[in-house]
């Protein structure tokens, strides 16, 4: 099982830049860290400019004396590289470095994300820099991670990149006939007679311009491109990666990631991560459960190995429309909802405020005013407070869930770029829609990728599962023969890897599921059809499939138009399991009634599910003994009978089964349930 890093209690700090304040600052900064509780810091996010200043000029006097401050302070390191953003003097000397846009672009020295990742000269500028920090800074036992970047991120379409994508199709398709067939190349008289025929594909030349990025006119092409330039990102990091394990080959190495973030496929990062980390930033409007489906896509990178929250604002965040507070206890439940889905640390962005550019009114642990009477500081410290009571007992702990779904970066990318039936078809919210049950009901469900082994699971829901690569269709096969219970929906199984159809609709998952769509049809906004069953009647919205039943029992059929009575929701017995088919969109009272059914089915218990906005997620340690997160997302209070013997794990007051507890308003308690 084991922990991320050699921390003995949940991390508590953030990203700290003193370069950009005098000496004098730094010196009060330690004081309010340690009034704060703060244990570690994130050094050196952004410092290429300062640490290289030409080809040969390194200049490591600043960061020597930051490094040495924080370790006399007792301060774990998270030591970053500093190649998020490359030096002013590089862009002018190596103008290669620079990106060029979708929109055919080249771009100047300014923002950041901003080098091209097929440059040459960055590759060998970044990974010198990860070496040499590594060998510099070898010998400090308080540097418990290396980050890689921070927040990878963009695309670039520059000559080095296309030349670059020449290669990569090169050595995965080996002959320009095999790409032609991957990507149809007979539409529209498209067929390659050369790699150097191959362009990327943008703005200038397969996007349609009107609608950009969204909309291209072959989506293989398309597809293909994003996972080179995943792949040329991923490949910027192994070189920085190696660099540093030459030196510290003990230390961890990760990047940030970003949630959903959807133009890098995180699966591929997590494969070269010793372990995952991501930047926690939701809008005001979104939900505890779109929160937490967060969390749950993160740590289902490493098939559940806890994670680290590198980043999250401890009161606002500057970049969104409306940057609302976060309410008084907000930020504590916000940052134990991230520790009860696997977290092992808290972190935040950023530990002081900065003066100018366009963080200065991102929130920090220590503001513009500078003091610690402030609310937000007076919440941080308590939190600090309670974090060191809380020990180690939630490091490296795990979930135990038997519910999956699958979420994968690929299949969105077809969704998104697919030419028809709707743009209404939105994969993010329609997995959302079954993980909220779930959570809603407090029962455990992970993320999961499309590689997973998926009999660790007994039931596993793929909504909107377009895109089938591989051998995916016989493991699902093999997963329901074996007992499994599976469901999927609407336009799944219609395309192989290179987005080319693979016969009647859902192709390689027809066996399993029973069934063929004959025609779908994709309402307008706001326009609904309807199906009944068990006497209630629920919403069909979206893409109506109209199916044919080949073995699979109808569960229900269409009420209205010209398709009434033909069936659209149905169950094929596959072995000794059950394979599920929902053929469009619904509303919450069906996602509820038949996530909760397919449960049942499959044996999965729920507790605690009676309480509106009670969230209850459990992990459990090494030993197998559980901890139990109860999180009341409501702003009044809660009072939660316990199902068990507990012991709280901050005040260790000890409760029996049965006993009545009260939560305060945003209120969480973290028990340790007793044997
Ligand atoms: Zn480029």
């Amino acid at each position: 099982m084991g922990k991320i890093w050699n921390h003995n209690k949940i991390a508590y700090g953030g990203d700290y830049n003193p370069e950009q304040w005098p000496e004098e600052v730094w010196e009060e900064d330690m004081r309010c860290f340690k009034l704060a509780g703060i244990d570690i810091v994130t050094l050196n996010v952004f410092s290429w400019a300062s640490l290289q200043k030409d080809d040969e000029v390194y200049d490591f006097e600043r960061l020597d004396k930051i490094i040495k401050l924080c370790t006399e302070n007792d301060l774990k390191i998270c030591l970053a590289t500093s190649t998020g953003a490359h030096p002013a003097w590089m862009a002018r000397k190596y103008p290669e470095i620079l990106r060029t846009d979708f929109d055919g672009r080249k771009h100047k020295f300014g923002g950041r994300h901003n080098s091209c990742p097929n440059s040459p000269v960055y590759r060998r500028y970044s990974s010198l820099l990860a070496y040499k920090l590594s060998e510099r800074y070898k010998d400090n036992k308080n540097i418990i991670a290396w980050h890689v970047s921070n927040e990878y991120g963009g695309d670039c379409y520059c000559e080095n990149c296309e030349k670059a994508f020449r290669v990569w199709l090169k050595d995965r398709y080996k002959t320009i006939d095999e790409v032609n067939k991957a990507w149809n190349m007979s539409f529209w008289g498209h067929t390659l007679y050369d790699f150097d025929d191959v362009v990327a594909p943008s703005n200038i030349s397969e996007h349609f311009p009107l609608f950009g990025r969204d909309r291209t006119q072959f989506q293989s092409i398309s597809i293909d491109y994003r996972r080179f330039m995943t792949e040329s990102i991923v490949d910027c990091y192994k070189l920085e990666r190696d660099e540093i394990r030459k030196n510290t080959p003990d230390i961890p190495v990760t990047t940030n990631l970003m949630g959903f973030y959807p133009v890098l496929d995180y699966r591929k990062f997590a494969k070269e991560m010793e372990f995952i980390s991501w930047d926690n930033y939701p809008s005001p409007h979104e939900t505890p459960a779109e929160i937490a489906i967060c969390h749950e896509l993160m740590k289902g990178l490493k098939s559940g190995q806890s994670f680290c929250l590198m980043e999250q604002t401890p009161s606002v965040t500057n970049w969104q429309p409306f940057n609302k507070l976060k309410r008084p206890n907000e930020m504590r439940l916000l940052s134990y909802q991230a520790v009860a889905h696997g977290s092992d640390s808290v972190m935040f962005f950023q530990m002081r405020r900065s003066i100018g550019a366009c963080e200065k009114y991102h929130g920090a642990v220590i503001d513009h005013a500078g003091r610690t009477d402030t609310r937000v500081f007076r919440e941080i410290t308590a939190l600090g407070d309670e974090l060191k009571k809380l020990g180690d007992i939630t490091l490296g702990a795990r979930s135990k869930a038997r519910a999956a779904i699958i979420y994968d970066w690929e299949n969105r990318w077809g969704i998104e770029y697919s030419a028809g039936p709707s743009i209404l078809i939105d994969y993010r919210r329609e997995v959302t829609n079954y993980y909220e049950v779930f959570h809603k009901n407090n029962i455990a469900c992970d993320l999961i990728g499309p590689d997973e082994d998926f009999s660790k699971y007994d039931l596993i829901i793929a909504p909107i599962l377009y895109m089938v690569k591989g051998d995916m269709g016989e493991r699902l096969e093999k997963y329901v023969a074996e007992g499994g219970v599976f469901a999927t929906t609407y336009f799944s199984g219609y395309v192989e890897e290179h987005d080319l159809v693979t016969g009647a609709y859902p192709g390689k998952l027809k066996d399993l599921l029973g069934i063929w769509v004959e025609e779908s049809d994709a309402l307008p906004e706001g326009e609904k059809n309807s199906f009944t069953r068990d006497g209630k009647t629920y919403e069909a919205s979206i893409l109506l499939d109209l199916i044919h039943t080949e073995g699979a029992e109808v569960l229900s059929s269409y009420n209205e138009d010209f398709y009434a009575g033909t069936p659209m929701f149905t169950v094929n017995s596959f072995g000794k399991g059950k394979a599920y088919y929902i053929g469009c969109s619904s509303d919450k009272e069906f996602y509820k009634d038949f996530v909760l059914e397919l449960c049942e089915k499959a044996d999965i218990s729920k507790e605690l599910s009676n309480y509106e906005g009670l969230e209850a997620v459990s992990r459990y340690n090494d030993s197998g003994s559980e901890i139990l997160f109860l999180l009341n997302h409501n702003k009044s209070e809660l009072t939660v009978k316990l199902h068990a013997d507990m012991t709280d794990a901050i005040n260790k007051t000890e409760y029996k089964k049965g006993q009545e507890v009260t939560f305060g308003p945003r209120d969480v308690m973290i028990f340790s349930i007793n044997e």
